[in-house]
């Protein structure tokens, strides 16, 4: 009878279930003892002014190495240290390290540029975190107004009310406020008016889709256009061919990311681009 079926599909199910829950079992102890033994650290990725092609900054980017010596991406480590509640630790030690490299580089090489750091939806319902980030900006001797929050529409959505106490505060205290992976979620574009943002981060899905096809190409200008109109800096991520810095300059996109132009690295290799300004 039903009843039956459903029980025996259930458990013909259930293996499956088990293995991905182990997994994630696993995974996520390895994460509490990566965090542990410091073993989460930061990349950075440059950010080029479009025209002059001049390094005008970098995003801070989490790399974790594990034991095996794997690479494990953040797309799959991120989502899981929001869920345990882990963000909050490596989101401290992200800013940190990406404030002290930038401190570092300034004072020693002049470099007189942004750093991005991302930012979680928990972080910012944490009340505790803008004191954090206070803190922080106070022992690196690093200038508020060169730290760029990078934030999801997910993060406005998951806590509107939080996110935007965070941001006024932040803005207040004169740190630059991007919204990341416009075109992905939700975005009405009330969103933006809403916010305090100073940046707008067009998603690479989108900035992939420029061709000399022409498919993407009208949707990148107007969302461009239409960041201009709020007053919006724009960056555009994962510029990966000529053809498409062409076309971004050529619509005025002000910043330009992606392989392109460079990879993540680590600090120190980050430095021969400070190195060559
Ligand atoms: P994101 O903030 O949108 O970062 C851009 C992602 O695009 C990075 O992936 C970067 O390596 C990748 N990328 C850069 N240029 C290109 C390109 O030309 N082509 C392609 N295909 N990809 C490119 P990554 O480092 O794997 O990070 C993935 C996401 O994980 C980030 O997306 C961000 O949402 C999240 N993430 C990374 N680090 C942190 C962090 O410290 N805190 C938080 N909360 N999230 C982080
Ligand atoms: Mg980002
Ligand atoms: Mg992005
Ligand atoms: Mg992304």
């Amino acid at each position: 009878n039903a009843r039956n079926k459903s029980c025996s599909g259930y458990r013909l199910f259930m293996p499956e279930m088990d293995k991905e829950a182990r997994e994630r079992q696993s995974l996520d102890s390895e994460l509490h003892s990566a965090v542990t033994e410091g073993l989460i650290k930061v990349f950075y990725q440059p950010l080029m002014d479009a025209k002059s092609g001049r390094l005008v900054g970098a995003e801070a980017l989490a790399r974790w190495q594990s034991h095996s010596g794997r690479y494990i991406s953040p797309d799959k480590f991120i989502p899981l240290a929001e869920e345990n509640g882990l963000i909050k630790q490596i989101g401290k030690s992200i800013l940190l390290s990406a404030c002290k490299d930038a401190a570092f580089w300034r004072s020693n090489y002049g470099a007189e540029f942004r750093v991005a750091v991302n930012i979680s939806a928990l972080q910012c319902s944490d009340m505790g975190f803008i004191e954090t980030i206070e803190k922080i900006l106070q022992e690196t001797g690093f200038p508020p107004e060169l730290l760029e929050i990078e934030l999801t529409e997910r993060t406005l959505v998951a806590d509107s009310h939080a996110a935007t106490v965070f941001m006024e505060v932040a803005r207040g205290m004169g740190i630059r406020l991007s919204i990341d992976d416009f075109g992905t979620g939700y975005s009405a574009l009330g969103y933006l008016r809403k916010f305090p943002f100073t940046t707008l981060k067009i998603d690479k899905s989108f900035t992939s889709e420029i061709s000399d096809k022409g498919k993407g190409n009208a949707l990148i200008s107007s969302i461009i256009q239409m960041a201009h109109a709020l007053d919006l800096e724009v960056i555009a991520e994962g510029v990966e061919n000529e053809f498409q810095r062409e076309f971004l300059i050529d619509c005025g996109c002000e910043i330009l990311q992606g392989y392109l132009l460079g990879h993540p690295v680590p600090a120190d290799q980050f430095l021969l681009n400070i190195e060559l300004l």
